[in-house]
């Protein structure tokens, strides 16, 4: 079976880079336990160089995001050939703090283009804003994901993608905020539904579909257990090496 997949979104934190070699020599210890989870960390561009070098073999290089530009002179741009350069082998695309500044899934269409261009994966992000009690923010759901989806090949193309469910309003609080697990495997059965609309039952179960939005030692276990997804997309736990290794230490107990 495939190894569990944990992605840290470090957003911009830690606030220095001396709080960043902290956080990574806590996190190290546990370097024997990260091993058995495919592990990506997304730290800030301005730490990439220190996390690439200090996750070694027990963790990947993320990013959370990628640009898809193509070679020339951007001002306050980083391009896609830099983040390979650093070793990224997974870019976070679409997380709905960026489309909240504007990000829009022509935009995502094309950085996930980018991104399998430059062989990174693309985690897409996809999730609805609020929830109603008429599950209209299905519709919401499949618009987004055949958007942002646009335009892939179902044998080259969606083989290489993975997807993060993550609700915008679950996002940034306490595991009793979270979704429920029922919920959870209901929006995973509607992402599946969508996905073999769009291409086929067989891209459907291999795409492996991740969620984010609270996620905390407190409330992973029926979250992975029941659900169906593969791994997990985890911000503010993330930063916390004791929750971090609670984390792992859940995924591989399953
Ligand atoms: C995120 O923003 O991708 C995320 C999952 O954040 P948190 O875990 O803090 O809700």
């Amino acid at each position: 079976m495939a190894k569990p997949i944990l992605v840290a979104n470090w957003k911009n934190h830690p606030n220095s880079l001396s709080e960043t070699m902290v956080l990574l020599r806590e996190i190290a210890k546990s370097a024997k336990l990260y091993k058995k989870l495919s592990l990506f960390v997304a730290p800030p561009f301005t730490y990439f160089e220190s996390v690439s070098e200090r996750l070694g073999n027990f963790g990947q290089l993320a990013s959370q995001n990628i640009s898809s530009l193509s070679p020339g002179n951007y001002t306050g741009q980083v391009t896609p050939d830099i983040l390979k350069s650093f070793g990224t082998k997974l870019s976070i695309i679409g997380h709905s703090e960026r489309r909240g500044f504007g990000e829009t899934s022509e935009h995502i269409a094309k950085k996930i283009k980018t991104a399998l261009h430059c062989s990174i994966i693309p985690l897409v992000c996809i999730g609805e804003m609020s929830r109603d009690p008429d599950g209209e923010y299905f519709e919401f759901l499949r618009d987004e994901l055949k958007s942002s989806l646009a335009g892939l090949n179902p044998k080259t193309d969606i083989s290489k993608l993975m997807l993060a469910y993550e609700p915008v309003w679950a996002i940034g609080k306490h595991a009793q905020d979270a979704i429920t697990p029922a919920n959870l495997s209901q929006s995973v059965i509607f992402i599946k539904k969508v996905l073999t609309d769009m291409f086929n039952r067989v891209v459907a179960e291999h795409v492996p579909i991740l969620y984010g939005g609270s996620v905390e030692p407190a409330n992973i276990g029926p979250l992975f257990s029941e659900t169906g997804i593969k791994g997990f997309l985890v911000g503010h736990a993330s930063l916390n090496a004791k929750s971090l290794k609670a984390i792992a230490e859940s995924l591989i107990s399953k």
